[in-house]
C-alpha cells in the first residue's frame, strides 16, 4: 500500500488533514485503529464548541493571538500562535464549504458568537453523540475523502514510523492483528493524545494516574508521541491538561461523564482539601481547578462546598448540562448537613478548619478584600457567592481529563521538529498531541477542535505544496 500522505487516526485531525490533502490532489489514507463503523473518539463525543482560548473562533485574529499568548502564560510559541489565530475563520469557512453545519451561540453583545457543530448535543447526563454534530461531521468528511479517491482503513493500528535517509517513508502497523507496512511520503500524527494512557499520565501529569477520570474514548494512548520521540522528534509542553470537575462517582458510573460537570458552580464557590482548606483559585475556571485537583497528593480527596441556595440556582449558572438534578439522578449524591461542623464530620475534614475556611470566604465577599486567604481568589470572571445558610452540601470530586496538553514540537506548518533541530522531513502532528499552543501555570486551553481544524489544514497544505 502506497500513499502520498497518511493520517494516523480517524478523528477530526486525521480526517481534515486527509480531506484537504485529497482536495489538493494527493493520494491519501486515514488509518484508524478501531474497526467499528462509528469508532469512538473525542471528535465523535465532542460538544462541538469551536473556540480559541475560550473566545469565538471568528473573533479578530489579533485579539485571539493576544489571548493565546496571555492564556498560555507565555508557554505558546508566538509564531505558531500567530498562524493559529490567523487561520481560525478560514478553517470554519472550509468546513462549511464541506457541508459542516454550525449554529451560533452568543457570547457577548456586539461580539461574534461561538460556532457550535450542529446538531448540538441534547442537554442530558452521560455520553450523547449519535447523530450529533461531531458524529455527523465525521461522516461527512469521510464521504469527501472517499469521493476524492482517498481511503479510510479501520482496524489498522500504527505501531511505528518508518524513517529512511532521515525522512519519513511510511508506517508499520497491525491490520486486524497482522503486521503490515504502509508507505507514504508524508505522515500526519493525529492520534488524539494520551488521556487514556495511565503510564503517560503518571509521567507527565500526576503520579496518582489511577485516581483521575479518563473523560474520553479508550483510543487516546499516546502512540503518536511515543513513536515520534523514538524516531528522534522533539517533544515537550507537558504538565497540564484540558478537563473538568466531576462527582467522584464518575470514576465508576458512566452516566456521570462527560456531563454533568461541576465547573460552573465551583467557579462561584470553594473547593477544600482533606484538611478543610482551599487549595485552588476557583475564579480561574474549571480547567484550572481540574488541574489543581489532579495535582493533590490524593486527587480523590477534595470536596466542593456550597449552600442550598447555590444548589438551587446551579441550572442557571451552567451552559451545558445542569448538575441539579441530573448528577443526583445519575448516581452522584450530595452530602448534606444542617451546619458546617456536621458537614465536616460527614466528609472527614476538621470541623474548625472547614468553618474557618467558609468564614474567611464569606468575609472576603462582604469586604471585597480577599487577602486573608493564603490561596488567591480571582473574582472578575466568576464573582464568588457566599456560603451563607444551611442546609450545606458537599460534593466529593474527581478531575476528568478530556484532552492532554503537550506532545510533538511543531512549526507553523504543523511539521514535526527534530531533537537535533530543524524540521523532520515528511512528519507532521495535528490536533491534541502537539506542543506550543497552550499550558502554562494556569493551564490555558487553546481549544481541542480548533487544534484539529486549523492544524489539519496547515499540515495538508504544506504537504501538498512540498510535493
Ligand atoms: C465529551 C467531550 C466534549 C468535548 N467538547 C469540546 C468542545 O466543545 N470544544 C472543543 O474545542 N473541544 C471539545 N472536546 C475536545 C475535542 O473534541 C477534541 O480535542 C478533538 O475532537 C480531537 O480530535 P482528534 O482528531 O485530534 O482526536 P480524536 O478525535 O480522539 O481521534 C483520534 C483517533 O486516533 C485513533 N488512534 C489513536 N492511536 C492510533 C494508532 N496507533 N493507530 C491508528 N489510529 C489511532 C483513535 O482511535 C481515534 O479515533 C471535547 C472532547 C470530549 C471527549
Amino acid at each position: 500500500m502506497q500513499f502520498d500522505m497518511i493520517s494516523i487516526g480517524g478523528g477530526f485531525s486525521g480526517l481534515i488533514s486527509a480531506c484537504r490533502a485529497a482536495e489538493l490532489g494527493l493520494k491519501v489514507a486515514v488509518l484508524e485503529q478501531d474497526s467499528s463503523d462509528r469508532y469512538p473518539c473525542s471528535s465523535r463525543f465532542t460538544t462541538g464548541v469551536s473556540n480559541i482560548m475560550g473566545l469565538a473562533i471568528m473573533a479578530d485574529p489579533d485579539h485571539l493571538y493576544n489571548a493565546i499568548i496571555k492564556g498560555s502564560g507565555g508557554a505558546a510559541d508566538p509564531a505558531l500562535a500567530r498562524v493559529f489565530a490567523d487561520n481560525g475563520k478560514r478553517a470554519i469557512a472550509w468546513l462549511s464549504e464541506k457541508g459542516t453545519r454550525f449554529i451560533e451561540r452568543a457570547l457577548q453583545k456586539d461580539q461574534p458568537g461561538q460556532r457550535v457543530l450542529a446538531p448540538p448535543r441534547r442537554l442530558q447526563a452521560g455520553l450523547d453523540w449519535e447523530g450529533r454534530g461531531g458524529d455527523v461531521t465525521m461522516r461527512k468528511l469521510t464521504e469527501h475523502i472517499l469521493a476524492r479517491g482517498g481511503t479510510l482503513l479501520r482496524g489498522v493500528k500504527v505501531t511505528s514510523l518508518i524513517v529512511e535517509n532521515g525522512a519519513i517513508a511510511g508506517v508499520e502497523a497491525t491490520r486486524d492483528g497482522a503486521p503490515t507496512r504502509i508507505t507514504a511520503k508524508a505522515v500526519v500524527i493525529a492520534d488524539g493524545g494520551f488521556a487514556a494512557n495511565r503510564d503517560m499520565i503518571a509521567k507527565y501529569i500526576t503520579p496518582r494516574a489511577d485516581r483521575v477520570l479518563c473523560r474520553v474514548g479508550p483510543g487516546a494512548k499516546g502512540d503518536g508521541i511515543a513513536m515520534a520521540e523514538h524516531a528522534g522528534v522533539a517533544i515537550g509542553g507537558f504538565g497540564k491538561f484540558y478537563g473538568h470537575i466531576h462527582h467522584i462517582n464518575a470514576m465508576t458510573i458512566a452516566k456521570l461523564w462527560p456531563y454533568p460537570h461541576l465547573d460552573a458552580i465551583a467557579e462561584r464557590s470553594i473547593l477544600v482539601d482533606g484538611a478543610g482548606k482551599r487549595f485552588a483559585d476557583e475564579g480561574l475556571g474549571g480547567v484550572c481547578m481540574a488541574n489543581d485537583i489532579a495535582a493533590l497528593e490524593d486527587p480523590l480527596s477534595s470536596h466542593l462546598i456550597i449552600d442550598d441556595e447555590m444548589w438551587r440556582i446551579e441550572p442557571k449558572l451552567t451552559t451545558t448540562v445542569a448538575a441539579n438534578p441530573s448528577m443526583v439522578n445519575a448516581g452522584g449524591p450530595l452530602i448534606t448537613a444542617g451546619d458546617l461542623a456536621s458537614l465536616a464530620g460527614k466528609i472527614g475534614v476538621p470541623a474548625a478548619s472547614l468553618e474557618d475556611t467558609v468564614r474567611v470566604h464569606n468575609a472576603a465577599i462582604a469586604s471585597g478584600d480577599y487577602s486573608a486567604s493564603p490561596t488567591p481568589r480571582s473574582v472578575h470572571k466568576y464573582p464568588p457567592m457566599p456560603i451563607a445558610k444551611g442546609p450545606f452540601h458537599a460534593v466529593p470530586l474527581c478531575a476528568g481529563i478530556t484532552g492532554t496538553m503537550g506532545g510533538v514540537v511543531i512549526d507553523i506548518h504543523a511539521q514535526a521538529q527534530k531533537q537535533s533541530g530543524g524540521a523532520f522531513p515528511g512528519l507532521y502532528a495535528v490536533g491534541t498531541p502537539v506542543a506550543g499552543l497552550e499550558g502554562g501555570p494556569r493551564a490555558g486551553y487553546v481549544g481541542g477542535l480548533s487544534k484539529a481544524f486549523i492544524l489539519g489544514l496547515l499540515a495538508a497544505e504544506h504537504i501538498a505544496a512540498a510535493r
